[in-house]
């Protein structure tokens, strides 16, 4: 079977064809290269990743992902420019204590490397989340094998060509391929970091624990925004707007659900949107362009948004004010969100907290009293005061709680436990 990726604003563009990758023959030349890179001085491994994050940042990956997944060439940019940010932040981790010492003879802890870590991502940021997986693991020892959600091959094979350069043979590898490829990688590595859609990462979990390996799994979102009547109206509209269909709405953070208290926000929302420019995502000025494919753009449809007539698979962002509507349950990964009204903050919260996700919430209002009750009670990995739901700041803790995400928080200081293993050595001398 082939791997095939084209463009979803231009769909008779091919941008890749290749055959699926070997995951065993991958997995077993990293584990080799693995060993030596882990006795490796730190400075080594710093070195090769500020080089990869100078060859990032000089690359032209941006029309790469503008043209491969259809993200508007501003955002496009950003994650490049993001990608080596954060192989920079990484390189730098590499000379933090890796333990702490203990009183009573010579006790103290260090963390050793897994081995192989198995990245299996999706293909909304097709280079910021395999390198937010693959430079810590490569960063704290370990070796790196992803495998890259179909649609973004083009940018994970580019991505490739960019670190293999300097890095030992066989230490990273990109293996193009599908579920089962996918399903391989979680049977073979030591360490297994998942992005994607809840019923995916809910298998992979389930196989790595079978297996005994450490695993995180990052799912998918339904995350809202709640307006209390005191906020900043104006701003809290514009935010999210850019939230819920910036990129067409295909962000795990995107606002798909609105709850205003005591305050009309549906009309504002849906002229804020309505100015959003739709259109080629090469062009500058654009903020919504298509969705990634046929099946992505039937789904809004089916959910009450439009399709576009014209080449590419884009859709009219579309903002429903339905107390019925499916879209209150929902993930659908496009640009359409919801508006619901409760009464008060807290019933605001439990709307809020109604679905299985808990990835991002963001409350927008001056009231510290709200705020405060708010961060303590919302059910929700993310927590967000004033701020659009979207939005990763790569230092700090990400992950989301129940269907959102298993396993722990990836990016920040999260990395260096998860991409390790903690020892407690104890020494007596014999003095
Ligand atoms: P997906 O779950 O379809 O695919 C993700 C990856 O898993 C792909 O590489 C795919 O090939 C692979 N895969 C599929 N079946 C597998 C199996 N049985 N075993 C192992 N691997 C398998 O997700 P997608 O459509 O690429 O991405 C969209 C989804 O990702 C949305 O639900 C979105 O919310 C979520 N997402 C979450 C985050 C987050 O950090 N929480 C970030 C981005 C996207």
């Amino acid at each position: 079977m082939t791997v095939l990726s084209t463009s979803p604003q231009r769909p008779s563009d091919v941008v890749v064809e290749v055959g699926e990758g070997n995951v065993g023959a991958a997995v077993d030349r990293a584990r080799v290269a693995q060993r030596e890179w882990a006795a490796a001085d730190p400075g080594v491994r710093a070195s090769a990743l500020h080089a990869i994050a100078d060859a990032v940042a000089a690359s032209d990956l941006a029309d790469l992902v503008v043209r491969e997944v259809g993200k508007p060439v501003v955002e496009a940019r950003g994650e490049v420019a993001r990608a080596a940010a954060i192989l920079r932040y990484y390189a730098q981790q590499v000379y933090d204590p890796v333990g702490e010492t203990y009183p009573g003879g010579l006790s103290f802890t260090v963390r050793r490397p897994h081995g192989v870590a198995g990245l299996v991502t999706p293909w909304n940021f097709p280079l910021a989340i395999p390198v937010w997986k693959a430079a810590p693991a490569l960063a704290f020892g370990n070796a790196a094998v992803v495998k890259p959600s179909p649609e973004a091959t083009g940018c994970a094979l580019a991505l490739a060509d960019l670190m293999t350069p300097h890095l030992p043979d066989g230490l990273v590898a990109v293996v193009p391929g599908g579920a089962p490829e996918g399903a391989e990688l979680v049977a073979r590595a030591d360490v297994v970091s998942f992005t994607g859609s809840g019923a995916v990462g809910r298998r992979v979990a389930a196989d790595a624990v079978g297996r005994g390996v450490p695993v995180q799994c990052e799912m998918g979102g339904l995350s809202a925004s709640i307006v209390l009547p005191d906020a900043d109206v104006e701003a809290a509209v514009a935010d999210i707007a850019w939230a819920a269909m910036a990129f067409a709405g295909q962000k795990c953070t995107a606002t798909k659900r609105v709850v205003a208290v005591g305050v009309d926000v549906a009309e504002a929302l849906t002229d804020a949107v309505a100015r959003l420019v739709v259109g080629d995502p090469a062009d500058p000025s654009t903020a919504v362009g298509p969705v990634i494919s046929a099946e992505a753009r039937a789904r809004v449809v089916g959910h009450g948004g439009r399709a576009l007539d014209r080449d590419g698979w884009y859709a009219r962002p579309t903002v429903v004010v339905d107390p019925e509507s499916r879209l209150h349950r929902e993930e659908v990964f496009g640009p359409i969100c919801v508006v619901g009204v409760a009464p008060d903050v807290e019933s605001a919260v439990r709307v809020a907290d109604s679905t299985e996700y808990g990835l991002v919430t963001a409350l927008y209002t001056r009231d510290l009293d709200a705020v405060l009750s708010y961060v303590d009670t919302v059910r929700s990995g993310q927590v967000k005061v004033n701020l659009p739901t979207a939005g990763v700041d790569f230092h700090l803790p990400f992950g989301g709680e129940r269907a959102s995400g298993y396993g722990g928080k990836e990016q920040g200081k999260a990395a260096a436990a998860f991409y390790t293993r903690g020892r407690t050595v104890q020494i007596k001398g014999n003095a």
